[in-house]
């Protein structure tokens, strides 16, 4: 028997959400429950293994546990980029063949997103406008634009090149030096479609919000115990990304990092004529540790995403939120000088989960449980496709994407606390020194 020491506790101030219309949530368990499965967590992963699990055993009964509301946890408080192509490649056979099946799964994930999208006509501002990366420096667009731009020859995928000038006529803001633009990737508001996905799951799935499970018992089948009850089931796939360590599964593999957002208050007409540029555009920086990743929303706010700290606690203070706003206040008006009277709205923390070699923590990892945890930031299409590969698996469904998923490993073992500590803020400071042209 396993007991969580640490359960989801985000802030309320998920911008993306607080722009939505009300949602009632659905019940918490309040009651002892038998089921077929349990899924664990309903972010991106487990709700795609949710679904896929009620496709495969539509006679089968799938119980779905959220310690919070849908699209509070990080699926619903991240940038709202559905990548296609890596942020940033190798140029050698392993690590293109490496890129070809990263992209074949974030592909599938998007064709899957984009169906759940269209069949229940979920409403998050889905738009395939691709995305810029982009960098500050010359020397950022000499050791990382560039390259990228050759690593995409070589894998054959279409881009554009945009120099400062052209940029500038795309986006409005002239802080960039230039950029490459991929076309596959996704924008949405990542609440929206998180909700929109809970709210349209198969008849044979029952979702419980705000249950959040304390133990977890695994002698006879699985049973999870909650405040108000429990679920006992043959099998679980767990989907709670950073908090697997909870459940005794990647103990001293994962790193939990906390990542920040803003969103201003939307434009008005004439602050939006002041920007010039295209509607609705998505921008990552060349530097995701150092740079800032920006959007401009269908309902003309801007999105600002800045700074990564080690999280370990998977807590942050409402005043260090406060303190993070100012900074991203900053960072816009250097970014946005033409909309000095801009004013941010919603400042919210989430948390990533990395692994050191950027391995996924995927497949059976007992005998009657299945993980689909560990999206290395990413987890908008990770997240989707290991779910759906997780619940797959465990129905024994032939997928040739499973083979592409297992290759990518698994999470390597991290030096104990407190080296671990110590290495870890010394690599995020040495990142954010060397690549400071970028900020
Ligand atoms: C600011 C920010 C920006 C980001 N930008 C992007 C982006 O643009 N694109 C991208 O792809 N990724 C991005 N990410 C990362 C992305 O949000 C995550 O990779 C993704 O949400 C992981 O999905 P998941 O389903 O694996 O985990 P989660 O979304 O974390 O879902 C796990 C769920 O498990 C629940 N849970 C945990 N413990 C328990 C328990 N004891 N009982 C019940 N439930 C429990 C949690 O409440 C949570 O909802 C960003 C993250 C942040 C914070």
């Amino acid at each position: 028997m396993a007991k969580v020491r640490i359960l989801p506790g985000d802030d309320n101030s998920n911008g993306w959400s607080r722009i939505l219309p009300a949602r009632t949530p659905q019940p918490a368990l309040q009651s002892e429950v038998r089921a077929d499965w349990i899924v664990l967590g309903a972010g991106f992963a487990g709700l795609a293994a949710a679904r896929r699990l009620a496709e495969q055993r539509p006679d089968e009964r799938i119980v779905l546990l959220e310690a919070q509301a849908v699209g509070e946890g990080a699926s619903g408080r991240n940038s709202g980029f559905a990548i296609d192509v890596p942020h940033n490649v190798g140029s050698s056979l392993a690590e293109l063949e490496g890129s070809q099946r990263f992209i074949r799964l974030s592909r599938a994930a998007i064709d899957y997103l984009a169906r759940a999208v269209e069949a229940h006509a979920i409403a998050c501002q889905w738009s395939r406008r691709g995305k810029y990366h982009a960098a500050v420096s010359p020397r950022g667009k000499a050791e990382i634009l560039e390259p990228v731009a050759k690593e995409l020859d070589a894998l054959r995928l279409p881009y554009r090149w945009l120099d400062h000038e052209q940029l500038v006529a795309e986006i409005g803001s002239p802080y960039f030096h230039a950029a490459v633009h991929t076309p596959g990737d996704v924008l949405m508001n990542p609440a929206a479609l998180t909700r929109g996905l809970a709210d349209s799951l198969p008849d044979n799935v029952t979702l419980y919000e705000r249950s959040p499970v304390r133990e977890i018992d695994r002698d006879n089948g699985v049973r999870l115990t909650l405040p108000g009850g429990s679920v006992a089931a043959p099998k679980l796939i767990l989907a709670t990304n950073g908090f697997a360590a909870q459940f005794g599964f990647f103990r001293g593999r994962l790193l939990n990092f906390a990542a920040f957002a803003s969103l201003t208050r939307p434009l008005t007409a004439a602050e939006r004529a002041a920007l010039g540029g295209e509607d609705d555009w998505g921008l990552t920086p060349a530097n995701a540790i150092a740079g800032v990743t920006l959007r401009l929303t269908q309902d003309h706010r801007i999105l600002i995403r800045q700074r990564f700290e080690f999280g370990p606690s998977l807590r942050r203070s409402d005043a260090h939120r406060a303190a993070i706003r100012r900074d991203h206040q900053a960072c816009f008006a250097a970014r946005f000088p033409m909309l000095p009277e801009v004013t941010i709205e919603h400042t919210w923390t989430g948390y990533v989960c990395l692994s050191r070699n950027h391995a996924p923590g995927f497949g059976q990892v007992a005998t009657n449980v299945y993980a689909a945890v560990c999206q290395n930031a990413v987890g908008v299409t990770k997240g989707t496709i290991a779910g759906l590969l997780a619940a797959d698996l465990a129905c024994g469904q032939d997928n040739p994407l499973l083979a592409d998923m297992q290759s990518l490993g698994e999470p390597v073992a991290l030096p104990p606390r407190p080296f671990l500590d110590l290495g870890v803020r010394a690599w995020l400071g040495w990142e954010v020194w060397r690549a400071r042209a970028e900020k």
